[in-house]
């Protein structure tokens, strides 16, 4: 089966002003499968938002090739982009992003009014999203009248209502306490589970980290490893969540707990 996601040999420059370049990322090649669960992690600065920006066909690579879902997308025009992202990707933000005139609602309803789905169609889809988020009871309420975590809610629901085949999260609990943080992220462990989506989410929180399947550690640019984690149900991760939060699984939390110079920083 071809991945859903393929990056080969991809770089990214960013130029500022006349003769300043920055490599943002350096010869990453990458694949992620569909329903995979993927952290991106790393200090400030390493690459991660412009990779999620990459996949996310929010930007294009300098050199290199991203493939997704057979497309080879850094040939397309704009408006390929525009429509593969549409079809494709839903996006959840470190700041929600939401509108704040709108209800939770109308929030999510709002990516489905560029489809062609009927009224009713629409009802049906917003509802059936707001009550796996749990936010069936606040639908009416505007983002002001929400906790950051209802809000992150109602922003997974907007990722989710297009039924995309890939979610992207750039540092999704970076505004939240720890403890809704990590609902937060048990929230769209289930999710992924349940729906097959893809989910990558980036972080440079050790104990979020450890919630995924795979975490992609970036550094200057690079890929300095990856590692799998493959027992990492759900059940494991609510026991991570509840019972010893601060307990390491493995070798490999032991090594991230003591990379606390990056943890505040993102
Ligand atoms: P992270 O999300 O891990 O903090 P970024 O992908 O935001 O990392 O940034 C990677 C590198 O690219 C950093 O050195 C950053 O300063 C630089 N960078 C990111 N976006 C831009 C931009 N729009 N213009 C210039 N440099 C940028
Ligand atoms: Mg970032």
């Amino acid at each position: 089966m071809n991945p859903l996601i393929e990056l080969k040999n991809v770089s990214k420059i960013y130029t500022i002003g006349r003769n300043i370049q920055v490599l943002a990322l350096n010869n990453i090649t990458l694949q992620f499968n569909v329903g995979e669960f993927v952290a991106v992690s790393g200090p400030s600065g390493s690459g991660k938002t412009t990779l999620l920006n990459l996949i996310g066909l929010i930007d294009v690579p300098t050199q290199g090739t991203i493939t997704l879902d057979g497309n080879h997308i850094s040939m397309n025009g704009l408006a390929q982009l525009h429509r593969l992202r549409l079809q494709n990707i839903g996006f959840i933000f470190q700041s929600f992003n939401l509108i704040p005139v709108l209800s939770a609602y109308e929030n999510v309803e709002y990516p489905l009014l560029l489809t062609d789905l009927s009224a009713s169609e629409r009802k049906k889809r917003v509802e059936q999203v707001l009550a796996e988020v749990g936010l069936s009871e606040l639908a009416n309420h505007k983002p002001r009248e929400l906790s950051g975590g209802q809000c992150q809610r109602v922003a997974i629901a907007r990722a989710l209502v297009n039924k995309p085949k890939i979610v992207l999260a750039d540092e999704p609990t970076a505004n939240l306490d720890s403890v809704t943080a990590q609902e937060i992220l048990q929230l769209m462990a289930k999710l992924n589970q349940e729906e097959n989506v893809t989910f990558i989410f980036s972080t440079h929180d050790p104990k979020v980290v450890q919630l995924a399947r795979k975490i992609i550690q970036l550094r200057d640019g690079k890929v300095e490893q990856i590692v799998m984690q493959d027992n990492n149900t759900v059940e494991n991760r609510k026991e991570l969540q509840g019972d010893r939060p601060d307990q390491p699984v493995t070798k490999h939390h032991r090594q991230r707990g003591k990379t606390k110079s990056s943890a505040n920083r993102h």
